[in-house]
């Protein structure tokens, strides 16, 4: 799964999704990378979220991928959610510096992973990892909230330009597959199905952000959005993450009726984000997050783990029962 290769002239795609579900019935994905960085006392006051630390501290990074391994992820996925050039740029960094920082969040993702694998320790009843590179949504990049709104009241045009160079950037960096998360908006999705085909080689995942049991943040019913994209090979997987466990098997219910592929769901652990304050309130749900994911297991997701506020024993928990009974 570690590159592309062309047979008469045909250019094959990476799969990793697929490889892994070839042989297991789950694909564990990793936690929150942005809640553990606070967890272990690093500052994300700040509109760049994990992306400062990526600046600062890209070991730190390195070390959470380490341990979201250990505790049974199948991939990690990058700390570009929040990295873009425009934002970067507000840095004063130069666009030739924004790249490299970009694709900083993909070498240090593969080399948690190569160190990981290289331990044979770590191999048993075990695919080798894959490194997903997050793919944020517009509004993540304007820090202002309308990342769970949308209505950006920009063109599909004008999005796949604003994706287009972080998109670049990762998949020259190595990105394994591209984690396209928390779009909250039909059109931002459209966007990037469509700049797909430029970089013919690689899958997506496309995850949308919910705002019910049936809808999608900006207000489109998830199950028609979902279908849309059932006839574009690129996309591997589709399903929902940052939402509120509480929709979460109504909306596996609803994606089935409407999609063959692999259904993933990464739900936060169920507080809300106060954009105002650049906090979460409330509680998260009371059963522990990861016997809840059995749920969504039995629902019909095929990928299942956790977004923000979940943690690597989270993880340890989807990645037990997930993984207890295979055959191998
Ligand atoms: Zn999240």
């Amino acid at each position: 799964m570690n590159g592309c290769w062309e047979i008469n002239g045909i250019v094959e795609m990476m799969n990793p999704i697929a490889s892994i579900l070839d042989r297991y019935p789950a694909n564990v994905i990793a936690g929150a990378l942005a809640t553990e960085l606070g967890r272990r006392g690093h500052d994300l006051k700040d509109s760049l979220w994990s992306a400062k630390i990526l600046l600062e501290q890209p070991d730190a990074i390195k070390q959470i991928h380490y341990d979201y391994f250990k505790a049974g992820a199948d991939c990690a996925i990058t700390a570009s959610y929040q990295a873009t050039i425009e934002g970067f740029a507000k840095r004063g960094l130069t666009k030739e510096e924004a790249i490299a920082l970009i694709q900083r969040s993909v070498k240090i993702a593969i080399e948690a992973r190569d160190e990981f694998w290289n331990d044979t320790s770590n191999r048993v009843r075990r695919s080798k990892p894959f490194v997903a590179a997050s793919v944020g949504p517009y509004g993540a990049f304007l820090a202002d909230g309308s990342e769970y709104r949308g209505n950006y009241g920009l063109t599909q045009k004008e999005l796949m330009d604003f994706h287009r160079p972080r998109m670049k950037a990762l998949i020259e960096a190595g990105a394994e597959m591209l984690a396209c998360e928390t779009i909250p908006c039909l059109i931002e999705a459209q966007a990037i199905a469509k700049l797909l085909k430029e970089f013919p080689a690689i899958t997506a995942w496309v995850s949308f952000s919910g705002r019910d049991e049936k809808h999608i943040s900006e207000g489109q019913v998830f199950a028609d959005c979902v279908m849309q994209f059932e006839n574009n090979a690129q996309i591997s997987a589709i399903g929902i993450n940052c939402t509120s466990p509480k929709y979460i098997s109504s909306l596996i219910h609803a994606a089935k009726k409407t999609t063959n592929k692999p259904i993933l769901v990464y739900p936060n652990s169920g507080e809300t984000y106060d954009a105002l304050r650049n906090d979460w309130d409330g509680h998260p749900v009371h059963e522990s997050f990861g016997e809840q994911a059995r749920q969504w297991f039995k629902a019909g997701a095929r990928l299942v783990g956790g977004c923000c506020r979940t943690k690597p024993e989270d993880i340890s928990v989807i990645a037990s029962w997930a993984r207890s009974g295979m055959s191998f």
